[in-house]
């Protein structure tokens, strides 16, 4: 009886994830009536203030949050010219952007706010123009069939290009979100996520209801192939282009997905206003769910990770927390130890306290949030 009631008292909580989407449009309005992309929705050019507002919302939150980043505009030599499929302008493609040292701001506020802003890939141009004509998306068709190989690893390959010259200080990103939701997954080596490993991106993000399953996910929100995990994003509670959305979200599964429109105002210098909103109803939100704000995006992942998949079983002294499972779905992509620690909720109570014999304690909080490095694998308690 008395391990039973010490196992409720053991609790793995899950992390907030805020994901924002097609982040770095200069020009935001959709033009895809006129065989441009969608971009963000958002009927005024982006300007600074619109990076300021993803800084402050991360920050004020405690959290470093995922930014899927469009990066055509940010084409300062006009390299896609080369990749005539990834624009709207094909061969003749000149890059929108006429003031660079807009670029070089925005890069500057990126550079400056790293542990908040963690540069995810969302596209070159979010679309595809096959013979010039506009289609979704990028990667994946609309039936999420794969495009050519070739043509992806050039897209690929040109992002590299355009990142190390855009001014952000970064590595090629890790986390790959698919434009459009347009994905697939299940055909191993013949498959995207080869490709992905290969260019260098350890981590997917996205709906895997709307992808094409070749073979179904190894775990309902979680999957792995050729190396790259994959990580279920859930629905967008406001649409993409939603202006100033009002803040809502189930949190029911802890990936929060917007797109940059939604936290924005129409007169940048407003955005604070947009973003305290979404703050105040995410720390509320997240208190009443017992989801905890975490200060690094991949200890997050982690953590959502491990919160699904971990096995909790009792033993005659204790309890032992097995995160085989997870660890198998993080290998390859978390190799940094201090990215791997778990956060457990481990009320003691008068009647019982239990310690920790297996793992490497690192800290505990005043409302009791233990995180702990994992010993190979294994986190054991032991009773008093
Ligand atoms: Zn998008």
């Amino acid at each position: 009886m008395e391990v039973l009631k010490c196992i409720e008292k053991i609790l793995i909580p899950k992390p907030l994830i805020v994901v924002i989407e097609d982040v770095g449009w200069w020009n935001g309005r959709d033009g895809s009536l006129k065989n441009q992309p969608f971009r963000s929705g958002m009927s005024r050019n982006h300007d600074l203030n619109d990076y300021n507002a993803l800084v402050l919302l991360a920050k004020s939150l405690g959290i470093q949050i995922v930014c899927g980043f469009v990066w055509c505009d940010w084409d300062r030599n006009d390299i896609l010219k080369e990749l005539p499929c990834s624009t709207w302008m094909g061969k003749n493609w000149h890059v929108p952007v006429s003031d660079f040292s807009i670029l070089d701001k925005a890069a500057s506020i990126i550079n400056s706010n790293k542990n908040h802003i963690e540069i995810a890939f969302h596209g070159l141009g979010h679309e595809f123009w096959e013979n010039g004509r506009l289609a979704r998306s990028e990667f994946h068709d609309s039936e999420c069939n794969m495009r050519s190989s070739h043509e992806i690893e050039n897209h690929f390959r040109a992002a590299r290009e355009i990142i190390k010259t855009s001014g952000i200080d970064t590595d090629f990103p890790e986390i790959f979100i698919p434009p459009a939701l347009k994905h697939s997954f299940g055909n191993g080596e013949k498959g995207f996520q080869r490709l992905l490993k290969n260019a260098g991106f350890k981590i997917v993000i996205t709906s895997f209801d709307k992808a094409r399953k070749y073979k179904p996910p190894i775990f309902e929100k979680f999957t792995k192939e050729c190396k790259i995990t994959l990580i279920e994003r859930g629905a967008s509670p406001v649409k993409w282009n939603c202006l100033s959305a009002d803040p809502d979200f189930s949190f029911d599964w802890p990936v929060l997905s917007l797109h940059w429109t939604n936290i924005l105002h129409r007169n940048s210098e407003m955005n604070f206003k947009i973003v305290e909103k979404w703050v105040t109803f995410l720390q509320k939100g997240a208190e009443n769910k017992g989801l905890i704000l975490l200060p690094d995006i991949k200890n997050s992942i982690a953590q959502l990770i491990y919160s699904e998949l971990a096995e909790i079983s009792q033993t005659e002294k204790g309890l032992i927390i097995n995160l085989e499972k997870a660890d198998d779905l993080l290998s390859g992509c978390f190799d940094d130890p201090v990215k791997k620690i778990l956060h457990v909720l481990a009320e003691n109570n008068a009647d019982l306290s239990l310690y920790l014999k297996k793992g490497k304690l690192v800290s505990v909080s005043e409302s009791g949030l233990c995180s702990i490095v994992p010993d190979k694998k294994i986190i054991e308690f032991v009773f008093n």
